[in-house]
């Protein structure tokens, strides 16, 4: 009889419930069912896996049986991926999980465990009472059952999950998890150290302070991140580009937006809680009524903020090499889901001249792929706009923007309305609701605005003609693009074939 060389697996994945289980109680468990089974428990060869899921995917490169390279969603263990290999290896011949649970929760995985079992003759055994067999058949399609259940319930929870972050981010309440840095552990209520500080670094980035000036100031004063951790310039750029500090609600890196598509406050959860008839805290119907927090910077301060940090000289990295190199990158636009297209270089021609298209993949929801010559529609473009500029007098806009009267009418009557609610003349449920409304109108002008000095500061398109186009550069060609054209639209492509099809473009000219 072979003698069993015993390793053990054991798994924490991020979720609470795994967190109580613990690794202690596992590594305790294997040790003991090895030891039950006559084996001999070895702590180098305890495979131990933290914070890591067995169900989440990630979008690996791999090399397929068939040699083809190519892009695969996987779940990515890879202490288990090493329990494997010393498995189909010889290293260990016997292998000790906690359960079957903690084996596999992607059923790929599963499969590869069978495999060693099958054809590396791998010995797979469960310590908890419900036994795994991925020796006989039998016991494989228990397993492949189980692993299916365990996934769809995983798959539940994550489901879950996200609505409910989703309704959260909807309401405007915050999220557990560690507190943002300038808040109390509330993460409403300005922390008292922090928040002047940030104010302070504020300050002086707008007076023209680098970030990482600020970053050694912080790390002088001994002050640390939330998490323990030293400030850096990047660190530092997430940190003050977050729309919550003007006291905004932030889903997934963007400021939330209700259903009706309107931007989210970010608002006081105890602002929430009724009281039921018992007198137990409950949900009031509308939580969009909660009280908005004070942001910690007004809404000027903020876009000014961000203005100064995107600056060449406070930039994290150069733009990516060759993200608008083509002509009309991020101009074209897909038909199918309006998604921006940028251009990709596909290859020479045998003449040696770059050839590119711009593209669409969709996305993983909504694939389709749509994809058109850039060197046809540049050249159909150039000639189109040429046209345009030699047909049309082109007068640039009026220098002041229409809207600035009604956005100083708003901010006063926003300054009225908090100031009456503050002296108690007016109800926060009087004030807030138009407060709010004030606000959406705000940042509709205000972006309407900034879209107005884009424009006004452009390049003048007067003078261009054909020999003027001829000796631009790119980027001033985009840029007259850009003044005159919305958007083109491009529809994916009903035949094959290398000629450019016009009727697939659809020009958005500005008016
Ligand atoms: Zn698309």
């Amino acid at each position: 009889m072979n003698t069993l060389v015993w390793g053990g697996y054991s798994r924490i994945s991020d979720d609470s419930e795994d967190e109580r289980l613990g690794v202690k109680r596992q590594r305790e468990d294997i040790e003991e069912g090895i030891t039950k089974l006559g084996g001999v428990f070895s702590e180098e060869l305890l495979f131990e896996e933290n914070d890591t899921s067995a169900f989440k995917k990630r979008k690996v490169k791999i090399r397929d049986e068939y040699g083809e390279e190519r892009y695969v969603w996987r779940v990515i263990r890879p202490v288990w991926a090493e329990a494997m290999r010393a498995l189909r290896s010889g290293k260990i011949n016997a292998l000790m999980v906690y359960d079957l649970d903690r084996l596999a929760r992607d059923p790929r995985d599963l499969e590869d465990a069978i495999d060693a079992v099958v054809y590396h003759g791998a010995k797979i055994v469960s310590a908890a009472s419900s036994g795994i067999n991925l020796e006989t058949s039998d016991g494989q399609a228990w397993a492949r059952v189980m692993v299916a259940m365990a996934n769809k319930s995983s798959a539940d929870t994550a489901r879950r999950v996200k609505r409910s972050h989703l309704s959260r981010a909807r309401e405007g309440t915050p999220l557990g998890g560690s507190r943002p840095f300038g808040y109390l552990p509330d993460k409403v209520t300005h922390d008292p150290v922090e928040a002047p500080l940030i104010r302070q670094a504020v300050e002086d980035l707008l007076n023209g302070a680098s970030m990482r000036s600020i970053a050694e100031r912080w790390e002088a004063m001994g002050v640390k991140t939330v998490r323990g951790k030293p400030w850096d310039r990047s660190v530092i750029r997430s940190l003050l580009s977050n729309p919550r500090l003007a006291g905004w609600r932030v889903h997934q890196g963007k400021i939330a937006v209700d259903k009706n598509g309107n931007p989210v406050r970010l608002v006081h959860p105890a602002a929430l809680a009724a009281l039921d008839e018992c007198g137990k805290p409950t949900r009031v119907k509308n939580p969009i009524g909660g009280e908005p927090i004070e942001p910690l910077l007004d809404q000027d301060t903020f876009d000014r903020l961000q203005a100064v940090l995107v600056r060449p000289d406070n930039r994290k990295r150069k733009p990516r090499r060759g993200a608008h190199q083509y002509l009309l990158s991020g101009i074209m636009r897909c038909a199918t889901c309006q998604a921006v297209m940028y251009g990709n270089y596909t290859g020479k021609t045998k003449s040696g001249a770059e050839r590119y298209v711009y593209g669409c993949q969709g996305t993983s929801a909504d694939k389709h792929t749509v994809a058109i010559s850039g060197h046809g529609v540049d050249a159909f473009m150039t000639e189109a706009i040429l046209k345009h500029l030699a047909e049309t007098s082109f007068e640039k806009p009026e220098v002041s923007f229409s809207g600035d009267e009604r956005l100083g009418q708003i901010r006063e009557a926003i300054t009225e309305l908090m100031a009456a609610h503050r002296e108690g003349q007016l109800s926060g449920a009087i004030v807030f609701p138009q407060v709010q409304q004030l606000e959406e109108e705000q940042h509709k002008l205000e972006a309407a605005r900034s879209e107005f000095i884009r424009e006004t500061s452009g390049p003048s398109t007067i003078e261009i003609t054909p020999e003027g186009w001829e000796g631009m550069s790119t980027d001033k060609r985009r840029a007259v693009f850009g003044t005159l054209i919305e958007a083109i639209l491009v529809k994916p492509a009903t035949v094959r074939g290398t000629t450019l099809d016009t009727s697939r473009l659809e020009v958005i000219w500005r008016r």
